[in-house]
């Protein structure tokens, strides 16, 4: 997957347009994305699922990466569907144009009014409920029954699978919080066959996210595949879809490259798993709640230096920007390419830090960066994933902006 940024020469661009220009019109920090960019992960994503034969997949585009409304009415012209975890991302998608037919709602903490919220966005309701308890399957039901509505529901299933992953996104463990165990999903099928407002059109996973090697992914699409045929046979009739969930990581570091799944390779993955579990009987339509993979290379988070300081060895880069708008590196240590706006000769190592009164607010330690000085501009690559959307107000201080450049044109 390719990046909306490059160096023409010693100077940053993106979207082919010097950072420098885009500074001019906008004060720091600010996110800025790529819609082009945007366009290129989503087609690559359909077409490495269409090419491996899952022609009538569904994609839901995870909201909690970017719930920008740009990036969404975006996504929407191109078809895309949305995987929501509150009533504030329902109401989002719906805005931007997100047929609620193509949304699907996670999460082990929905509330009664969310839960209403979703069943009257249509006559149908959203395409599907993905319950985590026995307990929500019954809240589920009293509150379809009370606005006359049946319900679309699947079971998300917890396959027990570690994924090799940081531990605060990983989610497919039997001690984590999520899904239902194999077992509890059998007894539940008794409540689905006696509840007419309950309709039971699918089984969905997701083990975590960030994900590069596919080990996990594989097992768990197993125990979600052979549970689906399972059910089919208990029900006497197929369910309507397997959802897959999201989590296909991106190479942000040059060692990410070596365990690195490409969207075709996961793409195939999904569809001969599955398939060997359906043969000779067709595949049921398999929905993919991607996020990571589809935002993250549109974004890069501009920040200024405010000053440098040297500490006997320590060289601190102080920039604008702090871990209330940027916490992935602070929260996961994760690491994510950093460039100036201009480069310079040579070559130091700095420590990149924000303004932040905690240790953690550092987006890099011991980086090596051409030289940098007071008012140079910085750019954090790959941050359109779990970046605004994670930003907090923390300090007191602003939320940053957003600038989305369509088609060669800026706008905020
Ligand atoms: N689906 C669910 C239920 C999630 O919790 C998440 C994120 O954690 C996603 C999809 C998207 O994951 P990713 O951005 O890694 O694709």
């Amino acid at each position: 997957m390719n990046s909306p940024w490059h160096y023409k020469e010693d100077t940053l661009t993106f979207d082919n347009i010097p950072l420098g220009e885009i500074v001019k019109d906008h004060p720091t920090p600010f996110y800025l994305y790529s819609l082009d960019q945007l366009t290129k992960n989503f087609s690559q994503f359909q077409e490495a699922a269409t090419s491996a034969g899952l022609e009538n997949g569904l994609i839901c585009f995870a909201l909690k990466a970017n719930p920008n409304k740009e990036i969404l009415k975006s996504l929407a012209s191109l078809g895309c569907g949305a995987d929501i975890v509150s009533g504030g991302e329902l109401k989002r998608a719906m805005d931007c144009g997100i047929e609620p037919q193509k949304i699907v709602f996670s999460g082990v903490g929905k509330q009664d009014w969310e839960i209403r919220e979703a069943l009257a966005s249509h006559p149908l309701g959203i395409y599907s409920f993905n319950v985590e308890s026995i307990e929500e399957l019954k809240d589920i039901a009293r509150l379809a029954k009370e606005e006359k509505k049946r319900a679309r529901v699947a079971f998300r299933l917890n396959p027990k699978v570690n994924a090799l992953t940081h531990k605060h996104i990983s989610t497919g463990f039997k001690t984590h919080k999520f899904g239902l165990l194999k077992a509890d999903i059998l007894r539940a099928l008794a409540i689905i066959k006696d509840e007419p407002a309950l309709n039971l059109v699918g089984l969905s996973i997701h083990i975590g996210s960030q994900l590069t090697c596919m080990k996990a992914t594989e097992e768990a699409l197993l125990e979600v595949g052979s549970l689906a045929v399972k059910i089919s046979e208990q029900l006497g009739k197929d369910l309507e879809f397997i959802d897959v969930g999201g989590g296909l990581g991106i190479d942000y570091s040059p060692a990410d490259k070596k365990i690195f799944t490409t969207p075709r390779e996961y793409m195939d993955l999904v569809f001969k798993t599955i398939e060997a579990l359906y043969h000779p009987k067709k595949l049921p339509r398999i929905v993919f709640e991607p996020g990571r993979v589809i935002v993250a290379r549109v974004g890069m988070f501009v920040t200024r230096v405010i000053r440098t300081k040297v500490s006997e060895d320590c060289k601190f880069v102080i920039v604008d920007g702090g871990m209330n708008d940027f916490v992935r590196p602070s929260l996961y240590e994760a690491y994510h390419g950093i460039y100036p706006a201009i480069k310079r000769e040579g070559l130091e190592k700095v420590d990149i830090v924000g303004p932040i009164c905690e240790t953690a607010d550092c987006f890099a330690t011991g980086r090596e960066v051409s030289p940098i000085i007071k008012g140079d501009i910085l750019a954090v690559a790959d941050t359109g994933a779990y970046g605004f959307s994670m930003a907090s107000q923390y300090n007191m201080r602003s939320l940053p902006i957003e600038v989305v450049l369509q088609k060669k044109s800026i706008e905020s």
